[in-house]
């Protein structure tokens, strides 16, 4: 089959671009961002929002599990905030002390001869922040982040409903009220949802069939294979649902994908993968 148009270098590359996600991607989870991150969040729902401390934890856990981000969950029970104080709070007191100049992911990136482009959910600032501390500011073409994806800053709210809240108290327990177990819609963009992926596509000039995509969560793994592209799951030796590849660590990735490192494909074809990296493939022929 003639590939046409606009793909024009080598028809034998299987991949014209790399897309990462940043944070529990190209850094450990160890390094306790995450962890400090969802503890802002929850701080961030008692002292702006008004929350009660016994709720906050559990709401943000269901808002984050249905929508992707705890931000996004907020906002479609119909909380009202600013979205750059939000940032600024959950990411202004995080220990990027931790995060150190990481020489080998820089020299493992620089050595693929293939377009990096950064697809997070993170504000730009975050994102700038932690590139920086790794030492991987310059190593991708472009960076598609909760700016890019949310241009309008929207100002939420169609109907200025008070906050819907999910769980309900009965006795000491607290328990999570699916409504009509339908999901409220979420003004805000991001993954793991398609039409996430498909603005990313779209600003960043992706063909999916041809991008390859790291991320360390697995649902969004999961959108990302559905929507066409190959995947690398980060940060677990298994594969999980619609996961290409399994990778420890990032640094893993050469082990994994000898191809990326070769521009002579037909001779990456032939390398062998070592069996003593903790890094799981599917058989490609
Ligand atoms: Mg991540």
């Amino acid at each position: 089959m003639e590939y046409q148009n606009q793909y024009q270098d080598a028809p034998e590359t299987k991949y014209e671009c790399l897309l990462f996600d940043v944070d529990d991607t190209l850094y450990s989870q160890s390094s306790g961002l995450s962890k400090q991150c969802t503890k802002n969040i929850e701080e961030y729902m008692i002292e702006k929002l008004g929350m009660e401390e016994s709720s906050a934890s559990e709401l943000n856990m269901v808002l984050y599990r249905n929508y992707g981000t705890s931000m996004a969950g907020l906002k479609a029970i119909g909380y009202e905030f600013d979205n750059d104080d939000y940032h600024s709070y959950v990411h202004g007191r995080l220990p990027y002390e931790n995060l150190k100049p990481d020489p080998v992911l820089r020299n493992l990136l620089l050595s693929m001869p293939i377009r990096k482009v950064i697809f997070s959910n993170a504000d730009k600032v975050h994102v700038a922040k932690v590139l920086k501390k790794l030492g991987l500011e310059d190593c991708f073409e472009g960076i598609v982040n909760f700016e890019s994806l949310n241009p309008e800053n929207t100002s939420n709210s169609d109907d200025g409903h008070e906050p819907k809240d999910l769980l309900c108290r009965s006795g000491s327990n607290t328990e999570i009220v699916a409504g009509d177990s339908q999901l409220l819609k979420t003004p805000i963009l991001c993954k793991p949802f398609e039409d996430a992926f498909e603005q990313a596509f779209n600003i960043a000039n992706i063909n999916p069939q041809k991008t390859l995509f790291f991320d360390d969560s697995t649902r969004n793994i999961e959108t990302g294979k559905n929507m066409g592209l190959h995947t690398v799951l980060v940060g677990k030796s298994h594969r999980t649902n619609g996961a290409d590849y399994a990778l420890e660590s990032i640094h893993n990735i050469r082990e994994a994908l000898p191809e990326l490192f070769c521009t002579d494909h037909k001779r990456s074809k032939s390398i062998k993968y070592s069996e003593k990296v903790a890094i799981e493939t599917s058989v490609r022929a």
